[in-house]
């Protein structure tokens, strides 16, 4: 019954420390939202002391019958959120999530086409380093050079050549709506599986700010955290009964023990939340921010890929200012907004420098940010890439102090988690 404050005070202090950057800063790191005081609740709860391998009513530990209607509740709510029939809500990330999919519908050697890194895709797309390009035959298409948009002739050129089992849409970085329709009609010249992660855009699509992967997609992962605003975690949704129960075994027993209660209940928190009217208005509101935030951003000098975005996400190319990705992080975490170096599409820089910084509205919208609020966003971060631009690595101290005290400011007026 100790308190973790004097159970454990340097881990606490840790945490406080942690509130006071999420109070204090800006956010812009576009996987990252600010979940409800219900879900961290739901999160912190007695259900993770439970054991519940198996799923709802064939479980294989007694004593389930309260983490049973959490469960429940969560594949309810999902299956109403997405309008599909099934979901499997017991992946422990986005990265499970999409292994389960494989784990489901391909073998070790079998042929996968999906988006590479430098394009905006995922690790878990068939990346090298990862175990989805170690384990299968990856073939990976990109962005067209000429626009950065998804080039679709390739994607099918690419499906003709390699005929593989399965496609994958879908990415981390991109800032465009996907032509879903085009994806599954290649899937369907080859007889392949389409895989759409929407774990950046899901809680768009929940909120209608987005078009759905359904009809389109044979199945959908997703992570809980980003846009869809709930616990970390991953989900796996489809209307195919077969790939329901080819999902559900690979979850569990395929990849997966124990599934993490404490977190499904706070999925189910979410969710609920999600299916309130007030998250139509939230997502809406969070492609909204991203088009001031990218136009203003354009007018102070910066390039945005693609120039502009239809979704949470964008991604800037610093080039017109001579400034690299990873200095450009580093100043404006100095000046208390956060956001992460990218790589742009084409990237001369290596990973680590980068000539870009991704950017996202979901966090700042949930904190009650609108269009005014990203504009002057927006003209902080210029001041900040114009002193490195000037000065070096080392930047405009000063204007970094005058930005870091006007977003402080800021962050007051639109305070999150005041009771805490
Ligand atoms: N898929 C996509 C498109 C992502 O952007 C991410 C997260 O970065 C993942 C999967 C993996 O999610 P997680 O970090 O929960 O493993």
């Amino acid at each position: 019954s100790e308190s973790l404050s004097t159970r454990d005070p340097e881990l606490f202090g840790a945490i406080r420390k942690e509130l006071g950057r999420q109070q204090d800063e800006i956010e812009l790191i576009a996987s990252e939202n600010i979940v409800s005081r219900a879900v961290m609740e739901a999160q912190g709860s007695v259900m993770t002391n439970k054991y519940a391998e198996g799923y709802p009513g064939k479980r294989y530990y007694g004593g389930c019958q309260y983490v049973d209607i959490a469960e429940n509740l969560a594949i309810e709510r999902a299956c109403a959120l997405f309008g599909v029939q099934f979901a499997n809500v017991q992946p422990n990330s986005g990265s499970q999530a999409n292994q389960g999919v494989f784990n489901a519908l391909v073998k070790p050697g079998d042929t996968i086409l999906g988006m590479n890194l430098a394009s905006g895709g995922h690790l878990t797309h068939g990346a090298a380093p990862n175990q989805s390009g170690k384990w299968f035959n990856a073939v990976q298409y990109g962005v067209r050079q000429q626009d950065n948009m998804i080039d679709y002739d390739e994607v099918e050129a690419l499906a003709k050549e390699h005929q593989p089992k399965l496609i994958i849409a879908g990415g981390s970085a991109i800032p465009r709506q996907i032509d879903f329709a085009r994806f599954r009609a290649i899937a369907d010249m080859v007889g392949a599986y389409l895989l759409v992660d929407m774990a950046h855009f899901a809680g768009l699509v929940a909120g209608g700010a987005h078009p759905s992967p359904f009809p389109h997609a044979h199945v959908a992962t997703t992570t809980t955290h980003k846009t869809l605003r709930g616990p970390r975690g991953g989900m796996i949704l489809t209307n195919d009964e077969e790939i329901a129960k080819k999902v559900n075994s690979a979850i569990f027993p395929g990849i997966q023990g124990g599934p993490l209660m404490h977190v499904i209940a706070a999925k189910a928190v979410a969710f609920g939340e999600a299916l309130r009217p007030e998250f139509k208005a939230y997502a809406a509101q969070v492609v909204k921010n991203a088009q001031a935030l990218a136009d203003q951003l354009m007018k102070g000098g910066l390039d945005i890929v693609t120039g502009g975005t239809d979704t949470h996400v964008m991604l800037v190319d610093l080039r017109p200012k001579g400034v690299k990705g990873n200095a450009t992080e580093k100043a404006l975490e100095r000046a208390h907004i956060t956001c992460n170096k990218n790589g742009i599409p084409f990237d001369p820089e290596k990973p680590a420098v980068t000539s870009g910084v991704r950017l996202g509205t979901p966090a700042g919208t949930t904190r009650g940010f609108a269009e005014a609020e990203f504009r002057q966003i927006a003209d902080w971060i210029v001041e900040v890439v114009d002193g490195l631009a000037a000065n070096g690595e080392d930047g405009n101290a000063e204007v970094e102090a005058k930005v870091r005290a006007e977003v402080l400011a800021l962050c007051q007026r639109f305070p999150i988690y005041p009771e805490i």
